[in-house]
């Protein structure tokens, strides 16, 4: 196997590149982004590379992970990336400022596990969350309740785990011990990329450790590369298991935001969206319309009430990002402000409010 199949390259890709219809541009996967300079891995190994200013202009970065065109350089580094490869799976997040921007943080997940642990960060609620972010990128989501060391009985937290994770495996795992690690080496197949997301300190590095194994921090894990690249792999944003998957870890998903829209909610929450085809109203909101489903599922104890109040909860922040996102609502809720803000201008003329 040659060094970017190891990497993950598949006929997707080649076909990507291949309808580029140029024999000068060579395949790379971005594994590391630095300040508007890339690390790639190509055919012949690593190499830093910039990005084509039309990508740039165009709002398409390349994002960790990715699969672009790079056209190489003379010699064994430089270059510039021409084109990113159309994305099997992005995982992204709204960027804050005055309307919604998609930021790639990840391309092409395979697996992503949503990590939490059986102390405090447990939560069905951030398990909804988190899935609802991972149906959404395309990747397939492992949800991994580790430290189970904590605890008596991590079988009940599962079965509590499972409740809302609808056709999500659920692992309890112990990073410490390594307890529990087996049954994850379907997802760590060769080629096969995966990444960890969860709050901090649930033990996504440990965890990361366990599956690279002991000393490896401090060895090469290329073993195709020369005595050039000389980086640990605490260093790195993407980087080989033993196993031979990937494993991706950027400081962007770490700190993930949510960036949901309706698929993933709707793939989150299938219960719910198939007891509201029950509904009388098309549009009904599950609030206090007669008829109600979902309303009459809680109501008759077959759906939680706190799963629904959650699933409201996520509705309403999708819709604040849908709202954000379109200059047309953008504009009309501006023109709404403005009309508010000379109500309370007069209002305070007329002494109606204070100053
Ligand atoms: P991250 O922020 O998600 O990367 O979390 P870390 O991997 O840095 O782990 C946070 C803390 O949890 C560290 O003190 C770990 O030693 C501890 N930890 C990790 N896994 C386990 C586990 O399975 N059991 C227990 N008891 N502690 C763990
Ligand atoms: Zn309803």
């Amino acid at each position: 196997m040659d060094l970017i199949e190891s990497y993950g390259w598949n006929a997707h890709f080649a076909a990507a590149i291949a309808a580029l219809g140029t024999t000068e541009l060579v395949p790379a996967r971005v594994i590391e982004e630095q300040r508007g300079m890339y690390r790639i891995m190509m055919a012949t190994g690593e190499r830093r590379v910039e990005i084509v200013g039309r990508l740039r202009l165009s709002g398409t970065l390349p994002a960790v992970g990715d699969w672009v065109a790079v056209r190489p350089a003379a010699g064994d580094d430089g270059g510039s990336i021409q084109h990113v490869l159309e994305r099997q799976t992005k995982i992204s997040r709204k960027v804050a400022g005055k309307t919604s921007r998609e930021q790639v943080l990840a391309a092409n997940l395979d697996t992503v596990f949503m990590v939490t642990s059986c102390n405090e960060d447990f939560s069905p609620r951030r398990i909804e969350r988190y899935l609802t972010m991972i149906w959404e990128s395309g990747a397939r989501p492992v949800v991994l309740l580790n430290k189970s060391d904590l605890v008596d009985d991590s079988g009940s937290l599962s079965v509590e785990a499972q409740a809302v994770a609808l056709g999500v495996a659920v692992h309890a795992v112990c990073a410490k011990s390594a307890d529990g690690l087996g049954p994850l080496l379907p997802y760590l197949e060769v080629g096969r990329t995966i990444a960890l997301i969860g709050s901090s300190g649930v033990g996504k590095s440990t965890i990361v450790n366990r599956l690279m194994g002991e000393d490896v921090q401090d060895v090469k894990e290329m073993r195709d590369d020369d005595a050039k690249g000389r980086h640990t792999t605490r260093s790195r944003q993407l980087f080989l298991l033993p196993t031979g998957a990937l494993v991706l870890d950027t400081p962007g998903l770490r700190e993930l935001a949510l960036w949901i829209t309706d698929s993933g909610l709707g793939q989150t929450f299938a219960d719910i969206e198939q007891l509201a085809e029950g509904c009388r109203f098309q549009n009904c909101a599950h609030g206090s319309e007669p008829d109600c489903a979902v309303a009459s599922a809680v109501e008759a104890g077959r759906l939680a009430a706190d799963r629904l109040e959650s699933y409201h909860k996520l509705r309403r922040e999708l819709e604040y990002i849908e709202r954000k996102a379109d200059p047309e609502a953008q504009a009309d809720e501006k023109r709404r402000w403005r009309e508010i803000q000379k109500n309370v201008r007069d209002g305070r003329k007329k002494g109606w409010f204070p100053r």
